[in-house]
């Protein structure tokens, strides 16, 4: 995105590390922030080779440097070296995209303590290590944009989601107090909440529902829609791709602590 207010792209020459980046939103936030010019870290599981496509695909179509990181999120000491890393190969970390995120479906009463353990460790826990790692640089360079993917789920509550509604209200907790302790540092901390979006997260709950009530896939996407989202449509990662573009321009400087919904009217 052209800035407003410079004329030309934010991000070029800027370093911004994605975790989660492998796959659905996360993905196409990494390709915007490399389509407004910043190289980029990604992070994630999945199929090697598949993720080293993705990788040399982001190099080719936009001409800045990448680098793959496999650190697991549950992990902070491969959080602390990803973010290592990510400053010694390119002089630093400009954008850190807290991304990652696992869900499981369960009511309380049923569900397994290690899948509350897991979902706060890469929900919430991971981008409280990845911050902490990341803000010296940012700050002794006066300049950083963190972004915390949350949720809808951020801001409002659904039954059977105990531990992803918990970690995305976290998050958002901690995105305020960061934008509060770097308010003066040329930093800003956001989170974006959003609804409803097709990636492989929703398809799982979308066929577990659809197995559940004998229903077509596509039955049960409109019927997931309608529980909850007044427009009866998925938003695009890609628009999520753009709304972290933007908060990485000048225009958005003094946009911090907020969450911002993209959630087709949900909250
Ligand atoms: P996805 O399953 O397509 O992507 C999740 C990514 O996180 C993948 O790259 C995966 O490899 C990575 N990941 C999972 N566990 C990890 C770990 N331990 N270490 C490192 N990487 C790990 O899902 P998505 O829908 O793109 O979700 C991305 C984020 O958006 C999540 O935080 C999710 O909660 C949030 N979100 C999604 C929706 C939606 O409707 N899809 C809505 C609101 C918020």
């Amino acid at each position: 995105m052209t800035d407003p207010t410079k004329g030309a792209s934010m991000l070029q020459g800027k370093t911004a590390v994605v975790t989660g980046s492998t796959s659905g939103i996360g993905l196409a936030i990494a390709r915007a922030l490399a389509a407004d010019g910043a190289n980029v870290v990604i992070n994630g599981f999945g199929d090697k080779a598949e993720i080293e496509r993705l990788r040399a695909a982001i190099e080719a179509e936009y001409g800045v440097k990448t680098l793959y990181s496999p650190a697991d999120m549950t992990k902070p000491s491969e959080i602390a070296r990803m973010i290592a890393t990510a400053e010694a190969t390119f002089g630093g970390v400009d954008v850190l995209v807290n991304n990652a995120g696992i869900q499981h479906v369960a009511p309380v009463e049923a569900f397994p303590a290690e899948m509350w353990d897991a979902i706060i460790a890469v929900n919430l826990s991971a981008a409280f290590h990845a911050i902490r790692a990341a803000l010296p640089g940012m700050k002794r360079r006066k300049w950083g944009r963190i972004i915390n993917t949350a949720s809808a789920h951020g801001l409002v509550a659904s039954a059977h989601k105990a531990a992803y509604v918990a970690a995305k209200h976290g998050l958002v907790g901690l995105t305020k107090v960061v934008a509060i302790e770097t308010a003066n540092d040329g930093i800003t901390c956001n989170a974006i909440c959003p609804g409803w979006v097709l990636t492989p997260l929703v398809e799982q709950q979308i066929a577990a529902r659809a197995a559940a009530a004998g229903q077509t896939v596509e039955a049960a996407q409109t019927a997931l829609l309608a529980e909850k989202q007044p427009m009866l449509a998925f938003t695009r990662p890609e628009s999520i791709g753009a709304l972290a573009v933007f908060l990485c321009t000048e225009a958005a400087a003094t946009i911090t602590g907020a969450a911002y919904p993209i959630d087709g009217g949900w909250t």
